[in-house]
């Protein structure tokens, strides 16, 4: 299988290029196209499996139709160096683009997250405690998110993120499109998928 069956946009299909990238991993084969039709995922994945542009690059073809300068797809990991990661990633995977990605995490100071987020960032990466304190201050205008990502569920509920994750999917459109990867399937995070996803696809790796 290739790349090219997936019919990306060009600027996306040149930053795959740029990347090296030849083929997709066995999880952007199964995950990619029902992400881009639109579906709920659950994705059982470990880090190293490719399991990140399984849905950066499906979210970014469907960014790359409709409205720009607005908040429209929302990545939620357990950790700063993940969500640092993630972001990096974005930038480099929507270069041609000019998709702009924000990340958002506690420990450092707000205005230059602040200032990303204003200046019309279509993706938010963000750990769950900042991104609720800056929902708190009124920085983020959720009204226009059609994609909700929870990567490494399982590491979210081993610290403890569960609560701040159901106070996050309240403040979101009720039609959305909502993707969960997880290494592993605590009944926790089995609840929570259960709660959150409508038909979705499974796919495991
Ligand atoms: P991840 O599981 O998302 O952390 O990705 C692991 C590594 O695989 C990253 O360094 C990616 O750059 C790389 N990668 C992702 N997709 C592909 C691909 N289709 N071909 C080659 N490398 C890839």
């Amino acid at each position: 299988m290739s790349f090219t069956e997936f019919s990306f946009h060009q600027q996306l299909q040149a930053n795959l290029d740029t990347c090296g990238y030849l083929a997709p991993t066995p999880i952007q084969q199964q995950a990619i196209g029902p992400v881009l039709d639109g579906r709920d995922l659950l994705g059982l994945a470990q880090t190293g499996t490719g399991k990140t542009a399984a849905f950066v690059l499906p979210i970014l073809q469907r960014l790359l139709s409709g409205q720009r300068g607005c908040l429209r797809a929302l990545i939620v990991s357990p950790t700063r160096e993940l969500a640092e990661q993630t972001h990096e990633y974005i930038t480099k995977l929507a270069s041609r683009t000019k998709l702009r990605s924000a990340v958002v995490y506690g420990g450092v100071g707000k205005p230059a997250q602040i200032a990303r987020i204003r200046g019309g960032a279509e993706i938010i990466v963000a750990c769950p405690g900042r991104l609720l304190d800056l929902a708190q201050d009124g920085v983020v205008n959720f009204s226009k998110v059609q994609t909700l990502v929870l990567d490494e569920a399982d590491h979210m509920f081993d610290k403890g993120f569960l609560p701040d994750i159901r106070r996050i999917v309240k403040l979101l459109p009720k039609q959305r499109q909502n993707l969960v990867f997880s290494a592993t399937m605590p009944p926790e995070i089995r609840t929570l998928v259960e709660g959150l996803l409508t038909d979705p696809v499974t796919v495991q790796v």
